[in-house]
């Protein structure tokens, strides 16, 4: 008698570092010889990979782990695994509160989760995984990617930062950066493997390889992974407004497959917000950084991350964040309600804004940043764009894909039959908010 193939079932919440994480978490399984199954209540193994930087995002995570619940009370033999920002947060307290949790593993665990399951395995004692002292940067063995054409390669962990307001550096650790030969490694065997869009990933890239006291890294990085044969597309997140470089802008104006889209996240637009936060520029110099990148790259798409409500944060305040975003014309933003994280410095401020005056301003916020995606989609109308075809969108006989400045583009089928991956011209003829729309010209 044939035995039955085991399963795993991965539930990911959160960043691109933590669906890079879990594509790692994929492939360890697969090594093992699981295979992947949608539906959890129907696998033997079921890991969930957590964020914290919410309370909103905690919230919803909690209420999946209680619903694993009932899975373990039906067949206790299911392996139940929390990882990521969360389980690295709240420890043995989570266990605790979930006791249906098998294994809980830390961020600096994820290289090391398949000798963890195989011991759980052996003796059925689980435990939490949480040292953050392992600093392990070296990429180890396989991932399965989500994505057939697009990859996230994370060139660094961990974040020496400390804004004010940010858990990230207290679940994710200090900086550490992969080597240049490991990630061209990494890149050139997901190029033999079909893939063509790049994603470096890191809490903030421009501080790339200063924990070996260099500067310069990344800028130098991008470089040589333009030059590796097959890539087509490099784009890399967050850039820290204070730490990027005119040589990273230039990098990127003279290299022909780093695409021309530059995320710079500004939070916020008072110089007195920003120095409560930590960030280390004021809004002068944020601007002045924008002025840099349309120098070099005068047709660049510029995204940012934006928060309202910060501690103190006064009309006045808020007024001076919906002037940047007035004057920068950012082709998209994520903007968040200020989520008191606790163990932050700013949990402990004063001041605190109320709710309802949060989210008044996050939708005046969102109201003009609306007007500049739609501004930035109409100036595209009449143009021919490079798509990277990603599938069918919501209508069948309509497909989607990207350009390189990641805009969402959607045109007409006909009688042509495409492929995810596959390059397409588009010359677009309408605007949205949040898409374009077109018609494929070859
Ligand atoms: N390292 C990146 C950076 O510095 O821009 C981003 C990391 S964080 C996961 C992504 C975004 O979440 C941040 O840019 C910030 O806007 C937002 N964020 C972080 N902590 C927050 C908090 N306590 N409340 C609301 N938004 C927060
Ligand atoms: Fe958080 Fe700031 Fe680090 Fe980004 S740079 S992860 S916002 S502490």
């Amino acid at each position: 008698m044939t035995e039955k193939t085991k399963t795993y079932c991965l539930i990911n919440y959160g960043c691109q570092m933590n669906e890079s994480d879990t594509e790692h978490y994929a492939g360890q399984l697969e090594e093992m010889g699981y295979a992947p199954v949608d539906d959890f209540h129907i696998a033997d193994v079921i890991l969930v990979n957590t964020c914290c930087v919410r309370e909103s995002a905690e919230k919803k995570i909690a209420g999946k782990i209680g619903e694993l619940k009932a899975v373990k009370t039906k067949n206790s033999d299911v392996v139940i695994c929390v990882a990521g920002c969360m389980a690295q947060k709240d420890g043995e307290k989570l266990i605790k509160k979930h006791p249906q949790v098998d294994l809980l593993l830390g961020t600096a665990y994820v290289n090391d989760f398949k000798q963890v399951l195989q011991d759980y395995l052996a003796d059925r004692k689980g435990g939490a995984y949480t040292d953050l002292t392992i600093h392990q940067s070296e990429f180890e063995g396989r991932m399965v990617r989500q994505s057939p054409f697009a990859a996230w390669i994370p060139i660094m962990y961990g974040c020496n930062n400390f804004c004010t307001y940010c858990i990230v550096p207290y679940v994710r650790g200090r900086e550490r950066s992969r080597s240049v030969e490991n990630i061209v490694a990494e890149i050139e065997a997901a190029v033999r493997d079909g893939y063509k869009e790049f994603t470096l990933l890191g809490q903030n890239v421009n501080s790339y390889g200063k924990d070996w006291g260099e500067t310069d890294a990344f800028a130098r990085l991008l470089r040589r992974v333009d030059k590796i044969p097959g890539v087509e597309r490099i784009h890399y997140m967050t850039s820290h407004p204070r730490d990027m470089s005119e040589e990273v802008v230039k990098a990127v104006a003279e290299c022909e497959h780093i695409c021309e889209n530059f995320h710079v996240p500004f939070q916020a637009g008072s110089s007195e917000i920003l120095r409560r936060m930590n960030r280390g520029y004021s809004k002068e110099k944020y601007l002045a950084l924008i002025d840099l990148i349309r120098r070099y790259v005068p047709d660049a798409a510029i995204t940012t991350d934006i928060i309202v409500g910060f501690p103190g944060e006064t009309e006045e305040d808020f007024e001076e964040t919906l002037d940047v975003v007035r004057r920068v014309g950012f082709a998209s933003a994520f903007t968040f309600i200020y989520s008191k994280r606790s163990g932050t410095p700013a949990a402990k401020m004063e001041n605190q804004v109320p709710l309802p005056v949060k989210k008044e301003r996050l939708n005046r916020l969102m109201a003009l940043q609306n007007e500049n995606s739609l501004r930035y989609h109409q100036q595209l109308v009449g143009k021919t764009v490079e798509v990277l075809a990603e599938g069918p969108s919501r209508q069948a006989d309509v497909w989607a894909g990207r350009t390189r400045t990641g805009v969402l583009v959607l045109w007409p089928v006909e009688d042509k039959k495409y492929e995810a991956g596959q390059k397409v011209r588009v010359l677009l003829d309408a605007a949205q908010t949040w898409l374009v729309k077109g018609k494929a010209v070859d």
